[in-house]
């Protein structure tokens, strides 16, 4: 692209010339006296409460699209270290049932965005979703869509449970 060419993918556009915080710098965490651990509540009053509020239905599809994003990024290459990595941030207690070629289901138990909650009537992990199906299209280099399809808070059920479709692979 020449200097002249604006950018037309809008995420670049909304960027340009705003500075970012990528995820090693957001790591950074100096917090003599507090630690790295913050609460459930203020994940949940960010993601499901102060975010709802300003989007609406459209929260899920932002959540779902930021969690991909993220799995991507995070550049793991094994499945062992995304285990890992939940375990580590305490995203739920993470169990994988269906491993195939095409298709994957993981249950997540003690969620981190619902679990306790008084179902509300619709799933609610989109983040969730969207982390995994982001890690497993890295990690597989195929393109990844994520459902779920069970979900404690948001519909009763034992775990939040997430149906993957692997496709084609990723063009690159
Ligand atoms: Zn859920």
């Amino acid at each position: 692209m020449n200097s002249t060419t604006p950018p037309t993918d809008p995420a670049k556009v909304l960027q340009a010339g705003y500075p970012t915080v990528d995820i090693a710098n957001a790591l950074k965490i100096v917090r003599p006296n507090l630690g790295n651990d913050a609460g459930v509540a203020l994940f949940r009053l960010l993601r499901l409460v102060a975010i709802e509020d300003i989007l609406g239905r459209g929260a899920s599809a932002m959540a779902y699209y930021a969690g991909k994003k993220l799995g991507k990024e995070l550049g793991i290459v094994k499945l062992e270290d995304f285990l890992g990595l939940c375990a580590t941030l305490k995203i739920g207690i993470i169990e994988v049932p269906v491993l195939a070629k095409d298709k994957v289901h993981v249950d997540v138990y003690e969620c981190v965005t619902c679990s306790g909650l008084q179902p509300v009537g619709r799933p609610l992990c989109h983040f969730e979703g969207g982390l995994i199906a982001g890690v497993v299209e890295h990690v597989t280099q195929r393109r990844t869509q994520a459902v779920e399809v069970t979900c404690i808070g948001g519909l009763g059920d034992r775990s939040c449970g997430f149906d993957l479709e692997l496709q084609g692979e990723l063009i690159k």
